[in-house]
């Protein structure tokens, strides 16, 4: 065929009236044209409505524009889940700069190492973190501005910067005149990974990047103008999911919470009528587990999007049983968080309970604005067979996808190798397209030449009602090579109820015998900082045994 001029590409360009940049700040500018007097954050008995919130992201935007703050500049904040933490996600991104959230659990060596590599040039911190941010800042050898947020709920601390944050935005302009980013592709945000191999690596957002995503999550998590949206998940836990724009993005109301204490939670869901929540499984373990007094009953059904590690059904099962409806979603820092979701099937609503959990254990499928899942052999990169069984490496790709690591090269290129980003973890895709995650690729157990999944030990074992946590990692074995050994936390008042042979035995009875543990330590297990289980420690505890 002979060449044609394609009719479509003849003046019909790309210009101003047909094409702008994707932010999830125009979602503010939506909510407070859109719903000016409608409450959009909650914090303790203080209350701003779309109007005000969106006043306090100008002049914050406005006060750092004076000081100098631009494009290609990093903004880092400290802070719990609380409005100046909201404010940092709009106006530091409206002045071109990036969002740099901290996460409040980290050391003060690991924050210093952040604030450098990060080149922070202004750092806003909640009166609660002064003593590790002190002890940070005295290890920083480049000049740092400090901004103090005085915030009425904290406890102790004391002010260690040049000014209060309240001060700092009245220095603002509140009509600031907020300018959409040039390109989609500029940084928003830069979130630093747990760091459990070495340094942290921070990884970059884009606004067309963070704009999908939390699109993405209003679809996904149903949300809409009448949603309340309660803040267990910390922000700083890659922008909070991107919900820290969902929410904003229809409307909805932010309640603040600085603490993710069941003790506050379902208060705070029966007082503000919540509609929506996110956490890690092990926050919804503390709901299911907590004493009875603090389970205060609320009327609503309660939507609970859990993902950030794999949700034991037994957990999934218990939220559902208090009046939650649970949702298990799947992603990493890379990803913007969630990129998977188990989506529910209409079929699955006549299983038993325990049936339905066990299928919403699974990671499932894309998020709508996930542009490709597969699981893939790393080593040649075709797909495995669709079988349930066969395990590959998860991969990724899509508009969803990280920038790449700052100032890491190497890392950026290992993790985009062959056209995918490759996310570590292992897992099968079943023949219903759904896939599931057995593990990361450094956790698995090979024994005798088996690959035993720790995940599936561990699903089991949270099925025994008097193990309220548990991990299994490695051991290595002369006979077997490795095996499986168990660390188990039972709930409080039950230590010493239940003994190890009885764990085992349950194991062997309720798995292939050769997947059961060999061993089992009882007592708390070690987290990290976004409240994982640190198998890397459990691993060496296995060498002392
Ligand atoms: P970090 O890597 O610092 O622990 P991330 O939040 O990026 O922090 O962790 C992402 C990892 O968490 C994933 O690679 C995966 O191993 C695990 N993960 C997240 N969600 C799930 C889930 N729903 N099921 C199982 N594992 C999950």
């Amino acid at each position: 065929m002979a060449d044609k001029a394609n009719i479509y590409e003849q003046n019909l360009d790309k210009q101003q009236a047909n094409f702008r940049p994707l932010s999830p700040i125009s979602f503010l500018q939506w909510s407070a044209q859109v719903y000016p007097n409608k409450t959009a954050v909650i914090h303790g008995e203080k209350r701003f409505n779309w109007a005000e919130f969106a006043e306090r992201c100008r002049r914050l935007a406005s006060a750092l524009n004076k000081r100098g703050i631009g494009l290609g500049d990093t903004v880092a904040i400290m802070s719990p889940n609380a409005p100046a933490m909201l404010e940092a996600h709009y106006g530091i991104p409206m002045t071109g700069a990036v969002l740099n959230a901290l996460n409040f659990r980290l050391d003060a060596p690991t924050l210093a190492f952040i604030l450098e590599h990060g080149e922070a040039r202004v750092l806003i911190t909640d009166r609660e973190f002064s003593p590790v941010i002190k002890e940070a800042l005295a290890e920083l050898k480049s000049p740092i501005t400090v901004i103090d947020v005085d915030d009425h709920l904290a406890e102790g601390g004391e002010l260690i910067g040049e000014m209060d944050y309240e001060t700092f935005l009245k220095e603002g302009d509140p009509d600031f005149e907020w300018q959409p980013p040039v390109e989609e592709w500029q940084a928003i945000a830069l979130n630093y990974t747990s760091g459990t191999t070495g340094n942290p690596k921070g990884v970059v957002y884009h606004h067309r990047g963070a704009f999908l995503n939390a699109m993405g999550n209003a679809l996904v998590f149903g949300l809409s103008h009448s949603s309340v949206y309660l803040w267990t998940l910390p922000m700083f836990h890659c922008n909070g999911w991107t919900f820290t724009w969902a929410v904003t993005a229809v409307g909805g109301t932010h309640v603040c919470l600085r603490q993710t204490d069941p003790a506050k939670i379902f208060p705070a869901i029966r007082d503000h009528r919540v509609t929506h929540m996110c956490g890690a499984p092990i926050v919804l373990n503390m709901m299911a587990h907590a004493p009875d007094e603090q389970k205060v009953a609320f009327e609503q059904t309660v939507d609970v999007a859990t993902g950030g590690a794999a949700p034991p059904s037994a957990v999934i099962a218990s939220m559902e049983r208090m009046g939650f409806k649970v949702l298990h979603l799947y992603g990493l820092t890379e990803s913007y968080g969630p990129a998977t979701i188990c989506a529910w099937q209409d079929e699955w609503d006549d299983l038993e309970l325990d049936d339905k959990a066990s299928k919403m254990s699974r990671q499932g499928v894309r998020y709508p604005t996930l542009f490709e899942q597969a699981i893939l052999n790393p080593d040649t990169m075709a797909q495995v067979p669709a079988d349930g069984e066969t395990i590959g490496e998860l991969m990724l790709s899509s508009n969803t996808v990280m920038k790449g690591y700052l100032k890491n090269p190497s890392a950026t290129e290992a993790a985009f190798a062959g056209g995918w980003f490759h996310t570590g973890d292992l897992g099968v895709m079943h023949p219903d397209g759904y896939v599931e995650i057995k593990d990361r690729s450094k956790d698995i157990i090979i024994s005798g030449g088996e690959n035993i999944s720790s995940l599936e030990i561990e699903e089991c074992l949270y099925k025994h009602d008097k193990v309220m946590e548990a991990a299994v990692v490695a051991m290595s074995s002369e006979k077997w090579g490795e095996t499986p050994c168990a660390f188990v936390t039972p709930p409080p008042g039950s230590e010493g109820d239940v003994t190890e042979v009885e764990i085992i035995e349950w194991c062997r009875d309720h798995m292939a015998h050769f997947k059961a543990p060999t061993k089992v330590v009882f007592g708390p297990l070690p987290k990290t900082s976004t409240g994982k289980i640190q198998k890397f420690v459990l691993r060496d505890k296995t060498e002392e045994l």
